[in-house]
């Protein structure tokens, strides 16, 4: 009986674990911990990974970032778990992508009409409202897959801290020309990287539509920017959001845009499952397509897991490019 009673017990707490675990809570307390700490440090809450860098870069030492969309989290569909909205409450800047990202209803609701909360994505569709790009008359809210682009977000960052902590103007400025000119030239050599993929070979495909600004930046020729047809270059199973539900329609529509440009590589993304791309892989096939799925993720919405090249923003873009040019050239 005792170890019947033993099993039962694994068995609960085993259970238990594997729920607790796959619930979306913090998983570093100690680092939401160290954030909620008085420190004398401006608290900034960002909503993703690639906008943290960017303000912790800015900041520097006098800015304490934090997080909220953490590891592979899938920022378009995210809503507020416990303790977020001590988080909300404890921040005196929030940074947010805005677009249309953010829009699981209860991070959407928290956002609107917050009057600590800086849209970066809102602020350059009013400033720049040429260079965002829609898609099927949505807002496609991937901006930071352009590091030109990304790059106009820094003077929302950079003004938004010096009107909490204008003793550190001087730092703040030079931090972000600094970083300014760091981006200004990562983005020439994404693009001359990109350039040197041969030209019928710079097509891609990748999990959902996250790629645009990517390729409108890189992959595309001047020409083709200059006309506008540099859409061809990409296509995505599964639209701007990640849904995972894919129609017999959907699926020849990828089959014919792959046979009609010869593409034979398509790539997943970190934080979407591989689904879409295996089925389409393997219809393809069925069809005698020549045509596989890459070995490696592209990293869209989530950046790479700590310690990885892709760790960073600029890292994670660079990664990127490398895994896109291996496989196409
Ligand atoms: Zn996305």
């Amino acid at each position: 009986m005792k170890v019947i009673n033993y099993i039962l017990c694994l068995f609960l707490c085993t259970t238990l674990c594997t729920i607790l675990s796959g619930c979306r809570t913090d998983r570093q307390p100690g680092e939401r911990e160290a954030w909620m700490a008085a420190n004398g440090k401006i608290k900034v809450l960002c909503t993703t990974a690639m906008i943290h860098d960017l303000v912790q870069q800015v900041g520097g030492e006098h800015v304490d970032s934090l997080t909220l969309i953490k590891g592979e989290l899938d920022p378009h569909s995210y809503q507020l778990v416990k303790g977020d909205d001590e988080k909300f409450s404890h921040a005196s800047l929030i940074f947010f992508n805005g677009l249309g990202l953010e829009h699981g209803p209860s991070l959407q609701n928290v956002l609107h009409h917050n009057q600590k909360a800086v849209g970066l994505g809102d602020a350059l569709l009013l400033n720049y409202p040429d260079s965002i790009l829609y898609y099927r008359g949505q807002l496609d809210p991937h901006i930071w897959m352009d590091i030109s682009l990304w790059e106009k977000t820094l003077p929302y960052i950079l003004g938004a801290l010096i009107a909490k902590d204008p003793a550190h103007t001087e730092t703040f400025t030079d931090n972000a020309q600094k970083l300014s000119l760091k981006m200004r030239q990562a983005h020439q050599e994404t693009a001359a990287q990109m350039q040197e993929i041969p030209q019928e070979k710079r097509y891609l495909v990748t999990s959902h539509d996250a790629f645009q600004y990517f390729v409108r930046a890189y992959i595309a020729s001047d020409e083709e920017r200059k006309q506008g047809n540099w859409t061809v270059r990409c296509a995505a199973p599964e639209g701007l959001a990640p849904e995972s539900q894919l129609s017999v329609a959907e699926i020849q529509a990828l089959i014919d845009h792959v046979a009609r440009y010869r593409i034979q590589v398509l790539f997943p993304e970190s934080n979407v499952s591989k689904d879409s791309i295996r089925k389409i892989v393997a219809a393809g096939k069925a069809k005698g397509l020549d045509l596989k799925m890459a070995n490696e993720v592209l990293y869209a919405d989530a950046m790479g897991p700590p310690g990885s090249q892709a760790d960073t923003y600029l890292g994670m873009i660079q990664y990127d490019a490398n895994v896109i040019t291996n496989n196409l050239k």
